[in-house]
């Protein structure tokens, strides 16, 4: 039996385990993340329910167990994803942005420097260290890939000797703060070795512990929603490293940011519709018990019946490709990327179309300040714009596929892996 969707024992474990940690430490976090009116104190505010999470093993489950983590499948981290997600998104995507900041040297890193870097995080047991993919300069992020120089990434690895000294100026930089501001513990920054080389030649991924000198965090950014997610601003000034901090060699980064952001895509897929279930769930329990002054509840007209079939189909369709792209990333050792960029356009749109639809079947009451629907809204329409937005990245990523001689339309169906996408 090739295609099977069911669970395994470990999976529905994982799923239980994570439905109820969320239950007990996510969801009074919910509400209160926006009540705080400070964007850090928001930040802080997660802190505890951080440590709780490592406490249960979802801080170290991504890290391979020759690194001493759980070492998850994509799978598992997805069904585990979509319960966090379905309750709260503050705390599972500070998580997502260590886990992100990590996969350069996960996936491409070399064994030694895979053994430097991620033993202090196998370790972790408290949650006490944050990592931080600096990718997005402060004057752009979408064209870090052109190979029109001396257009593209401006954060500038200059070789000196036996190091790298780095310049540049990021942001959005989740996790960059660490919990005190003073920076991430680790942080895997985007850059270039030559400004006047593209992409091609000079794109690359550098290791820069947090304690290194000439890195400042310039300020937190608050957010329509994910206001417990920090996202600072940083600045990295003759910041110096050793020359084998660097993933790969220059010219490699197009690749290894595109490897982490597939990571990250098959999981924002998961949390999209963990997104989608709350908002579904709000809207069913509203349509089976209001009447709204009618005679019966409103479930009962085929307008909110028929609204209730198109999202619950959604949900389900959304949920199968971010299993199957997460699958085909498994099955790939990560290097298939086409259905995890897919899933990150797909069920991020469907995400903020299916949370509005939802409010169309509960009404005007979807749009009162202590709705539901005000967090699930805020939180939902960023998913289209971060992570490699999708207009500006991930849609470019396809296109790019598609054009190129090989590109196999099938690949994915069938199976097909191989060495590359
Ligand atoms: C909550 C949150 C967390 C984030 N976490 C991180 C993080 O951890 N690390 C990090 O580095 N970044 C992070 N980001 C930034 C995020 O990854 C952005 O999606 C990314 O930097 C690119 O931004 P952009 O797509 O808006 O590109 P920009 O370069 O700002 O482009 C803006 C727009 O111009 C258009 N455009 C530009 N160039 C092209 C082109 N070649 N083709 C087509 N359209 C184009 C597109 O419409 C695009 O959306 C985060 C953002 C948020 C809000």
């Amino acid at each position: 039996m090739a295609i099977d969707f069911s669970l395994s024992e470990t999976q529905r474990e994982i799923q239980a385990s994570a439905a109820d940690f969320a239950a007990r430490f996510l969801a009074p976090l919910a509400a209160k993340i926006d009540q705080i009116p400070d964007a850090w104190e928001s930040f802080l505010a997660t802190r505890e329910a951080y440590r709780e999470m490592a406490h249960a093993g979802f801080t170290r489950a991504f890290i391979p167990e020759a690194y001493g983590g759980l070492g998850f499948s994509m799978v598992d981290f997805a069904i585990a994803s979509e319960e966090l997600a379905r309750v709260e998104l503050n705390v599972p995507t500070t998580l997502l942005g260590t886990g992100l900041g990590l996969q350069p040297i996960i996936q491409l890193g070399t064994h030694e420097q895979k053994e430097r870097f991620l033993s202090d995080f196998a370790a972790d047991e408290e949650g006490d260290l944050l990592a931080s993919f600096a990718f997005t300069d402060v004057a752009g992020g979408a064209n870090y890939d052109t190979n029109l120089a001396p257009a593209g990434i401006q954060t500038i690895a200059r070789r000196e000797g036996d190091q790298w000294v780095i310049n540049g100026q990021k942001h959005y930089t989740t996790n960059g703060t660490g919990w005190d501001k003073k920076g991430a513990h680790l942080y895997t920054v985007v850059c270039r070795t030559d400004k006047n080389k593209g992409a091609d030649e000079s794109l690359a991924v550098i290791v820069v512990p947090g304690n290194t000198p000439g890195i400042e965090v310039v300020s937190v950014y608050d957010k329509i929603g994910h206001r417990g997610v920090a996202t600072p601003a940083v600045n990295f000034t003759d910041v110096c490293v050793p020359i084998d901090n660097m993933i790969g060699q220059a010219g490699d980064g197009k690749a290894i940011t595109s490897r982490a952001f597939s990571w990250t895509g098959g999981l924002i897929g998961a949390a999209c519709v963990g997104v989608m279930r709350a908002a579904f769930e709000h809207a069913l329990e509203f349509a089976r018990t209001e009447k709204r002054l009618g005679a019966v509840p409103v479930i009962e007209y085929q307008n909110v019946g028929f609204m209730l079939t198109d999202i619950k189909m959604n949900i389900e369709a959304a949920r199968y490709l971010t299993w199957k792209a997460c699958h085909d990333l498994d099955a790939s050792g990560g290097s298939s990327e086409e259905t995890a960029i897919m899933a990150k356009i797909y069920c991020s749109e469907l995400a903020v179309k299916t949370v509005y639809d939802a409010m169309q079947v509960v009404g005007v009451e979807s749009y009162i300040k202590d709705a539901p629907f005000d967090r699930l809204m805020r939180d939902a329409m960023v998913f289209p714009l971060y992570d490699g937005g999708n207009r500006g990245i991930r849609r470019r990523q396809i296109h790019e596929m598609m054009k190129s001689p090989d590109y196999d339309s099938m690949r994915a169906a069938h199976g097909r892996y191989g060495s590359g996408k």
